[in-house]
This record gives C-alpha cells, sequence and structure tokens, in this order.
C-alpha cells in the first residue's frame, strides 16, 4: 500500500481491462516521473473524449454526434446491416474497404460466464430496426469464438421468422480469437464470401 493519492491512482488504474495490480503501479509510477505536461495531455484528453464522444443512436457506434459518420452518409447503402460486437469491429471491417452498409453494435456478446445475456445486449434496438422494410440483409459478424457463435445463434432464431436474407462470415477467419484480430485479406474475403446463416 502506498501514500494517499498514489495509492489512490494505482486502484483506478488496476479497474482498467488488461490492467492488473503489476501493471497498476508500473503506469502509477511512470506517470510520477514523466513531464507534467504529458500528464496534463494525458488528463485533457480522459475528460475530452467522455465530453465528446457518445453512441450513435441508430447503430450504437462511437460518434461525436448524435447519428454516426456512417449512419449519416447517404452512400452507405441501408438495406444492409452488419451486427458487431464492439466499436473495434466496426474499425477492422471498415479497414477492409469490402463492405459499404450500416452496422449495428450490440455492446457484447451473450456470456453467461460475464453475466451477459441477450437482454444486456442492443438487440432489442436492432429488432426496432429491421422493422424498416429498407432492410433486406442481416450480416452476423460476431467473434469466432464461443461467446461470439451463442450470439450469432441467438440472432439467426430471433431474426429468421422475419424473411431476411441472413448471412454469416465465410470461415478462415482464426477460430478462437477476436474478428478485429484477422488481418485485412482475410477479414476482406470472409466479407466477400459470406453464406447464408443456418
Ligand atoms: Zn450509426
Amino acid at each position: 500500500m502506498y501514500e494517499g493519492v498514489v495509492q489512490d491512482l494505482i486502484d483506478e488504474l488496476g479497474r482498467l481491462p488488461g490492467v492488473g495490480p503489476k501493471g497498476a503501479q508500473r503506469i502509477a509510477f511512470h506517470l510520477l516521473q514523466a513531464d507534467p505536461a504529458d500528464v496534463r495531455r494525458l488528463a485533457d484528453v480522459l475528460v475530452e473524449v467522455k465530453a465528446k464522444v457518445q453512441f450513435c443512436r441508430t447503430c450504437f457506434n462511437v460518434s461525436e454526434a448524435e447519428e454516426c459518420r456512417i449512419c449519416s452518409d447517404p452512400r452507405r447503402d441501408p438495406s444492409v446491416i452488419c451486427v458487431v460486437e464492439e466499436y473495434k469491429d466496426v474499425v477492422a471491417i471498415e479497414r477492409t474497404r469490402e463492405f459499404k452498409g450500416r452496422y449495428h453494435v450490440l455492446g457484447g456478446a451473450i456470456s453467461p460466464i460475464d453475466g451477459i445475456g441477450p437482454e444486456q445486449l442492443r438487440i432489442r434496438e436492432l429488432l426496432t430496426r429491421l422493422a424498416d422494410d429498407r432492410v433486406t440483409e442481416v450480416i452476423l459478424a460476431t467473434d469466432p469464438n464461443l461467446e461470439g457463435e451463442a450470439t450469432a445463434t441467438f440472432l439467426i432464431r430471433q431474426l429468421k421468422p422475419l424473411g431476411l436474407r441472413l448471412t454469416r462470415l465465410a470461415s478462415g477467419l482464426p477460430v478462437g480469437g477476436d474478428l478485429e484480430y484477422a488481418d485485412e485479406v482475410t477479414l476482406g474475403r470472409a466479407f466477400a464470401g459470406r453464406l447464408a446463416a443456418e
């Protein structure tokens, strides 16, 4: 245990994902020795990102406006919606330049171990969007791991009765990993070769 505010800093850093107690200490001591101007910049950007960035009211992508730049872009095809788990998956798919439709960000995947069920994800909001009959295809692009599979299976059951074209990314993605870890070529190919979801 350290003195007052230093311990507070370690505690706060330790609550971040992927930062264990050891990592929190390492970052804290790095900050204590860093140039005050550098630390100020970090503090400012943390405050700024929370003040400026919100979630798109349509697709729940990260956005600096009420609607994200993809939803508000008239060149993006509104008839195809690609369903992903997280914002970082949108970034990964955008990098492939293979997809010209729109997105729906679920905000995670079904994971009973972590206490995340379908009701914690933005599935209700997806169903509301699909009530708009402009949508003709839904691409399920959840991660190629257990949680992603469980989420896709749940969505297939929910969406099948709507009679839309339901597709999934072609195989070839690294199994067990995150979508974002796939290289652009592999992900682009999986997109182009997408298959009917069963
Ligand atoms: Zn959006």
